[in-house]
C-alpha cells in the first residue's frame, strides 16, 4: 500500500478508495475532507486513471494550486494536468475552447463587477432612469441573483412570477435592464462572472454534443465545499458525471455561508435523490483542533434547527480556554489583540503565519492594522482593494483588453481619453449613440471616424484609432505578452504620465504597473502555462480571487487578516475572532428571520473551527461607525458558546479606571473622507466613584441600575432563558438597550 494512506482512519481510507460511482462525504470541519479528496485524486492516478481525465472544482485557485503541489509530491509532473481550479476558471477555460457555439470569439473579455456597473450606469442613463432608484448595486444584484437561478433575460421580462415584488412595484424595469445588458454584453464579446455558469449551463443544455465530448472526457469529477454550490454549480456538475458517474462530492452543511449568492443547502439533499447509488461516508474525527475548540464549535451549532445530524469529536489534547477580551474602543481591541500576538509569539516561539485575525466584514481591519504596525509586526490582507483593482492597473490592463478584442466597450470607455487627449464624455456619448443606430461595432466608427462624422474635433480620435491599429499589428506579428504589452505601457503614454508625477503615490503607482509588467513577464515564462497568449493571460487574471493575490516584498511570514468568508476551509495556529458585538456579528442585517439567523451561526462555526491550538474572541463597548460613535454589546454567540469553555478573565477590568474612547483620528487619516465629518459627541457618563457591578441575580423588573456608559435607568423587562439572562434597561436620555447580564455590568442603585 502506498505511504501516504497508512496515516488514514478507516472511513477515510475508504473514501480515498472508493472505485467507481457516486460517493458522498458529509463530515464536521477538520476532519480531512480535503485531504481525502487531495489523496483520492492521487490514488486514482497512481492507478492508472489519466490525469486529464479527472476534474476537481475547489473553492480558490489557491486551494486548487496547493492541491496540485500535494499531488505532484506524490505521483510527480503528471499532476499538472488535472483540470483544476475553481468553478470559474475551469468554465471560463471550457468557454474559450468552445466560444463559438455561443457567437463569441475565443478572445472574449470577462467583466469584473466594476465593468458591470459602470454598463449598468449608462444603461440607466439611456433609459433615462432615476438612478437613485435604478442604483447599479442593486441592479446588478437582482441580474446576477436571476443568472444563479438560471432566469434569462427573456423569462424574467415575460414571467411576473419570477420578480420580486418590490422590483416590480418599485423598479418595474429591471427586466428591460437585464435584457439591454445582455446584448450589450453579448456585443462587446465580454461575460461577466455569472456568465461564466450561466453560459456553461446554455453551452450545455443548446449544444448536445459539446455536452457529450465533456461527459466522456471526465471519467472522475471532485467537488470541495460542495455545501456552497449553487444551483448552476451544481447542475454544471450534475451533467458532466452523467455518463461515467464517478462523482464525489465532499462538504459540511454546518459550513454553508453562501445563501445569499445563492448557494443552496438542498443541493446536498437533492444529490442523494440524483444518485440514488450513492455511497455516504462519514468522517467523524477531528484531527485540526484541540478538545475545547472542538466541543465550543459543537455547542454554538447546536443551536441551529436546520442540520444534519453528525458527530465530531478529537482525540487531540484538550487545550486551553477560548480567551475573551474586552476593549472599550475598536481602536483598543486592535491594540489588545495585537499586543496578545506579540505575547504569543515570544512565549511560544511561534511565526507570525500561525496567526489570523478574522473578521465579519473587510472595514474592521483599519484598527488591527494600525496597532500591528505600531508592533512592527508583518501582516496580510486577504480581500479589500486587491493589487488589480487599483486604477493603474485597471488602466494598463483595459488598454490590452481592447487590443485583444475590440468590441469591449467597458474598456474603451476607459481608455479612449486615457491619458487625456481631449475627448470628452459628450463626443464619447455620440459615438456610442452613433453605433447604435448603425448597428455597427462603436470601433467601426472609431476606426473611420471621418466617414461617418466631419470636422476638426475627430482629430483626437483618429490618433487615438492610429494607436490602436499599431498595436494590434504588433499583437499579430509577436505572439509574446510581455513585449506587447511594455510597448503599450510606454507608447500609449501610461508610463510616461504616472513617471511625470514626482509624489509618493505617482512613484507607486509607476511601480505597480512595472509590476504589472513583471506578473505577465512570469505568466509568458511559467511552463504551467500552456497558452502564453496576451489573451490567455487576461482571462487568468480576471479569474484571481482576492485569496490569490501575491505577497508585495516575497515575505511570506505574516499574519492573515481577512473575513470569515473567505477563511473557509484553511486553518492556522491561533484565531483571533473580533468584533464580537451585536449588530456586527451577528450582523445587523442578518436578523430578520431564523434562516438568516442560522446562516450567521454557521458563519459563526466556520470561524471557530478555523482554529487549531488557541482561540480567542474580542469585542470592543464603542466604535466609530460612519464617523460617529456607537455604544456597542457583547454579541449574543458569546452567550451561546458553552460557558465552560469560556476564560473571562481578561473581561473584568477596573472600570472606573477605563481609559477614554480613543480619539478616531486613524479612522480618519486612513479611510474616512478628507474633512471630518460631523460626529456627535461621545455619550461620556462619569461613573459614580463607588461603582462597583453588583452581582444581579437577583434583579427584578423596575430596580434602578447604573452602567458605567449608559448611565442610570430602570429595568423594564427581564427575559430568563437557560443561561442566557437578559435585561432591557431604558437608560436617561439614551432609552432602551438589552444588556446581557454575564457581560453588563451593572451596578444596583
Ligand atoms: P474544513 O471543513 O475546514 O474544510 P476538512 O474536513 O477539509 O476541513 P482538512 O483540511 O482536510 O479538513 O484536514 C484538517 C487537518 O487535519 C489538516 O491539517 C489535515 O492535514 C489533518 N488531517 C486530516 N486527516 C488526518 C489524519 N488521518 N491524520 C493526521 N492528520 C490528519
Ligand atoms: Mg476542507
Amino acid at each position: 500500500m502506498t505511504d501516504y494512506l497508512t496515516g488514514l482512519n478507516e472511513p477515510q481510507r475508504q473514501a480515498v478508495m472508493h472505485g467507481e460511482g457516486p460517493l458522498m462525504i458529509i463530515a464536521g470541519a477538520g476532519s480531512g475532507k480535503t485531504r481525502v479528496l487531495t489523496l483520492r485524486i492521487a490514488y486514482l492516478i497512481e492507478n492508472g486513471v489519466d490525469p486529464f481525465r479527472i476534474l476537481s472544482l475547489t473553492f480558490t485557485n489557491k486551494a486548487a494550486a496547493e492541491m496540485r503541489h500535494r499531488i505532484e509530491n506524490s505521483v510527480g509532473y503528471e499532476a499538472r494536468n488535472i483540470w483544476m481550479g475553481t468553478f470559474h476558471s475551469v468554465f471560463a477555460k471550457i468557454l474559450r475552447i468552445e466560444a463559438r457555439y455561443l457567437g463569441y470569439t475565443s478572445d472574449f473579455s470577462i467583466y469584473d463587477t466594476d465593468d458591470s456597473k459602470s454598463l449598468l450606469r449608462s444603461l440607466v442613463k439611456e433609459f433615462n432612469l432615476d438612478d437613485k432608484i435604478y442604483k447599479p448595486n442593486v441592479v446588478f444584484n437582482r441580474i446576477s441573483g436571476a443568472k444563479n437561478r438560471l432566469v434569462s433575460a427573456d423569462d424574467y421580462l415575460n414571467n411576473s412570477i419570477i420578480k420580486a415584488d418590490d422590483d416590480a412595484a418599485r423598479m418595474p424595469e429591471i427586466g428591460r435592464l437585464y435584457k439591454a445588458y445582455t446584448v450589450r454584453c453579448f456585443q462587446a464579446n465580454a461575460m461577466d462572472f455569472d456568465d461564466l455558469l450561466y453560459n456553461t449551463n446554455v453551452l450545455f443544455r443548446d449544444f448536445p454534443e459539446v455536452l457529450h465530448k465533456y461527459q466522456h472526457k471526465f471519467q472522475y469529477v471532485m467537488v470541495d465545499e460542495f455545501q456552497d454550490t449553487n444551483v448552476s454549480q451544481y447542475l454544471i456538475t450534475r451533467k458532466l458525471s452523467a455518463v461515467h458517474r464517478n462523482i464525489c462530492i465532499v462538504g459540511d452543511d454546518a459550513q454553508s455561508i453562501y445563501a445569499f449568492r445563492g448557494a443552496n443547502i438542498e443541493n446536498i439533499l437533492n444529490f442523494e435523490k440524483d444518485f440514488p447509488d450513492v455511497k455516504t461516508i462519514k468522517l467523524e474525527q477531528n484531527y485540526r483542533s484541540t478538545q475545547t475548540i472542538v466541543n465550543t464549535a459543537n455547542s454554538v451549532i447546536a443551536r441551529n434547527k436546520t442540520q444534519l445530524k453528525k458527530e465530531v469529536f478529537t482525540v487531540n489534547e484538550e487545550g486551553s480556554l477560548i480567551e475573551v477580551v474586552k476593549a472599550n474602543s475598536d481602536n483598543e481591541e486592535g491594540r489588545l489583540v495585537s499586543t496578545s500576538i506579540f505575547e504569543e509569539k515570544m512565549q511560544h516561539n511561534l511565526q507570525n503565519n500561525d496567526f489570523a485575525i478574522l473578521y465579519r466584514t473587510n472595514a474592521q481591519s483599519r484598527a488591527f492594522e494600525e496597532a500591528l504596525r505600531r508592533l512592527n509586526l508583518k501582516y496580510r490582507i486577504v480581500g479589500g482593494l486587491s493589487f488589480y483593482q487599483r486604477k493603474e492597473i485597471k488602466d494598463l490592463l483595459s488598454y490590452l483588453r481592447y487590443i485583444v478584442n475590440q468590441q469591449d466597450e467597458e474598456a474603451f470607455k476607459r481608455i479612449i481619453n486615457l491619458p487625456k487627449r481631449g475627448i470628452g464624455d459628450t463626443t464619447v456619448a455620440k459615438i456610442t449613440v452613433l453605433a447604435a443606430e448603425k448597428q455597427v461595432p462603436i470601433w467601426e466608427i472609431v476606426s473611420n471616424i471621418n466617414q461617418h462624422v466631419s470636422g476638426r474635433s475627430t482629430v483626437p480620435i483618429e490618433q487615438f484609432a492610429t494607436l490602436i491599429k499599431s498595436f494590434k499589428l504588433l499583437l499579430e506579428q509577436q505572439k509574446d505578452a510581455f513585449e506587447v504589452a511594455t510597448h503599450v505601457a510606454k507608447t500609449s503614454g501610461i508610463l510616461r504620465e504616472l513617471y511625470e508625477d514626482k509624489t509618493v503615490e505617482g512613484l507607486s503607482r509607476y511601480e505597480n504597473v512595472q509590476e504589472l509588467l513583471n506578473a505577465i513577464k512570469e505568466f509568458v515564462d511559467n511552463p504551467d502555462n500552456e497558452e502564453k497568449s496576451l489573451s490567455a493571460f487576461l482571462q487568468s487574471v480576471s479569474l484571481l480571487t482576492n485569496a490569490d493575490e501575491p505577497d508585495d516584498d516575497g515575505d511570506n511570514d505574516r499574519i492573515t487578516l481577512m473575513t470569515i468568508h473567505s477563511a473557509k476551509g484553511l486553518e492556522f495556529r491561533n484565531v483571533y475572532i473580533v468584533g464580537m458585538e451585536e449588530d456586527l456579528f451577528p450582523s445587523q442585517m442578518m436578523l430578520e428571520s431564523r434562516q438568516d439567523l442560522e446562516e450567521e451561526r454557521r458563519l459563526f462555526y466556520v470561524a471557530i473551527t478555523r482554529a487549531r491550538h488557541k482561540l480567542t474572541f474580542s469585542y470592543a463597548e464603542s466604535r466609530y461607525q460612519w464617523g460617529r460613535l456607537k455604544m456597542c454589546e457583547p454579541s449574543r454567540f458569546l452567550l451561546e458558546v458553552d460557558q465552560r469553555f469560556l476564560n473571562t478573565s481578561k473581561t473584568t477590568r477596573n472600570l472606573a479606571q477605563r481609559d477614554t474612547p480613543a480619539t478616531p483620528m486613524g479612522f480618519l487619516k486612513n479611510i474616512g473622507p478628507k474633512s471630518a465629518p460631523t460626529r456627535t459627541p461621545p455619550v461620556t457618563h462619569q461613573p459614580s466613584d463607588n461603582f462597583t457591578p453588583s452581582d444581579t441575580s437577583g434583579l427584578t423588573e423596575g430596580q434602578q441600575v447604573e452602567h458605567p456608559k449608559f448611565g442610570f435607568g430602570v429595568v423594564s423587562k427581564l427575559d430568563v432563558n437557560g443561561t442566557d439572562r437578559k435585561a432591557i434597561v431604558k437608560f436617561d436620555g439614551i432609552g432602551e438597550k438589552t444588556l446581557l447580564l454575564s457581560f453588563a455590568k451593572l451596578r444596583i442603585v
